[in-house]
């Protein structure tokens, strides 16, 4: 393993000031294999520390107005993009991704979270009945739950953590967060900016480290109320069993295995490239990845060829490279994963039609430690594969026929997930019917990733509990009250 001399050795953010910690975790730039980042080890001590600070915060943090809280996350949305291509270049080499897709996609998110959330915290109204029969009027109050516990991924590290802290201390509440230890790098750099937006020590603390150590500790300290929970179904199970004894709040936001359900009837001009950035845009590594796409026989053939084709022309390669759509997977062991998925559907037999086996990676010379891998298109995959049922999360699709509307439906339902999905049709009604019949929290016809963050986001089945967006987060970052006064 390759070290740098110039190391990025991060530290904890804890009561508004950065906190060495005693032991570290190697992190890799994943273009090209090296390690260049130091990861603090944090264990139950540093979560301890931060959850008191935040408990300390938290009086003064939740007695402050809505406006004065949405001035302040406002300010933290024009210090991140004032920043923004240094947080685009660290996020890509941390990640893997492209600087363009961190640049256009990630950062702009990460902004915008904390934008949403400074002015949707300003037009929630509570609810009021009145019973006057008993001379009676009952209304809701809501207030912040305490100390809020966030833990995300790596996939789009600032993009979910902001998803998580920008609503939770909107509503009043102060956080202990802890992003994944193989990407804290762009997370360190937003404390960076805390104190200059005017958030009080102790609102925001950031603890890094692995999910069995610090994460855990987070999950079963009893003065953390609540657990944002984004990533695997199995951390999720970990974490309901570790939260149980303290009846924890929950919010989770598990995997997937996402249908693309495409009629004879769709348009392929707009269907083929949003379906293939569905399923390859930031190298398959987004829980809203298509992984399994149905098409309807009459246009399957036509499909397959022009949509091959299209998935040859991604150029993988330096993640700082503009002409390159493909950047690297995230670790050494998720690439050998991913590609197990390749091998073990040839060996039932499936076609792989373009990418990993089949084309040769032309990388340059330094990324040829890194970890990539070309688009992979599979055909003639059976449903009980496990390519059809379990959650790749790399560049990897497959391709399979259907003759109906009943029968798809049934079989895009036959997985354990349940959180996205796209139909293609220009016949609204069966895009109505299909829609409203499948299993999946969010449902995209005739597009995919347009998102309107007042509505809910969330999983059925194994894809997650519960739902955020404006009124959802606000909900579930807060507690609430029904009061009653007779006069
Ligand atoms: P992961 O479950 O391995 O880790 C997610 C986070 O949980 C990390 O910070 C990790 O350190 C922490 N963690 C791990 N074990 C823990 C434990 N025992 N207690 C507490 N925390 C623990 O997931 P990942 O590999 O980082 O991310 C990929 C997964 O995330 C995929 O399944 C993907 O679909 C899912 N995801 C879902 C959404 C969504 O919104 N539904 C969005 C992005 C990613």
């Amino acid at each position: 393993m390759a070290h740098s001399k110039d190391l990025l050795v991060l530290e904890n953010f804890i009561g508004g000031k950065f906190v060495p910690c005693s032991s570290y975790i190697d992190s890799y730039n994943p273009s090209t294999g090296d390690v260049y980042c130091r990861v603090p080890d944090s264990g139950k001590e540093e979560v301890e520390a931060a959850v008191r600070a935040a408990q300390d915060a938290f009086p003064v943090w939740s007695s402050r107005s809505p406006l004065e809280r949405s001035q302040i996350l406002n300010k933290l949305a024009d210090l991140i993009e004032h920043d923004l291509e240094a947080f685009a270049t660290a996020e890509s080499k941390d990640q893997g991704k492209t600087i363009t897709f961190a640049r256009t996609v990630d950062i702009p998110r990460a902004v915008y979270n904390f934008r949403f959330f400074a002015s949707s915290i300003l037009h929630h109204v509570t609810e009021c009945t009145e019973m006057a029969t008993m001379g009676c009027v009952h209304y809701t109050s809501r207030a912040p739950v305490g100390v809020a516990g966030l833990i995300s991924p790596w996939n789009l590290p600032l993009y979910l953590l902001t998803w998580k802290i920008a609503p939770a201390i909107a509503c009043g509440n102060t956080v202990v967060a802890k992003p994944s230890e193989m990407t804290s790098v762009t997370a360190w750099m937003m404390c960076k900016l805390l104190e200059k937006a005017g958030v009080p020590h102790g609102v925001v603390n950031v603890v890094f480290g692995t999910g069995a150590k610090a994460g855990e500790a987070l999950v079963c300290h009893p003065d953390v109320p609540l657990i944002s929970f984004t990533g695997s179904t199995l951390t999720a199970q970990r974490i309901t069993e570790k939260s149980a004894p303290h009846c924890k709040k929950l919010s989770l936001e598990l995997g997937g295995k996402n249908p693309a359900i495409i009629f004879n009837d769709a348009d392929l001009s707009q269907c083929i490239p949003t379906t293939l950035k569905s399923s390859f845009a930031n190298q398959g590594e987004i829980c809203l990845c298509t992984s399994r796409i149905f098409v309807q026989r009459g246009i399957y053939s036509e499909f397959l060829k022009r949509f091959v084709a299209e998935a040859k022309k991604w150029k993988a390669g330096n993640p700082s490279d503009p002409t390159v759509s493909v950047g690297a997977l995230i670790s050494k062991e998720h690439l050998e994963k991913v590609r197990s998925y390749v091998k073990r559907a040839q060996a039932e037999g499936a076609r792989v039609l373009c990418g990993e086996g089949v084309d040769s990676l032309d990388l340059p010379p330094g990324n040829k430690k890194g970890y990539f891998m070309l688009p992979t298109v599979i055909a003639e995959v059976k449903d009980e594969s496990c390519c059809m049922q379990e959650e790749i999360f790399g560049p990897v699709t497959c391709v399979v026929a259907f003759d109906t509307e009943e029968e798809v439906i049934k079989r895009a339902n036959s997985v354990k997930y349940g959180l996205a999905a796209t139909v293609w049709s220009s016949n609204v009604g069966c895009v109505h019917r299909v829609a409203r019949r499948l299993q999946s929290g969010l449902v995209w016809t005739n597009c995919w990733l347009i998102r309107d963050l007042n509505l809910p986001f969330g999983g059925m089945k194994a894809s997650g509990i519960g739902r955020e967006g404006a009124k959802d987060s606000y909900e579930f970052f807060t507690e609430v009250k029904t009061i009653t006064i007779k006069h």
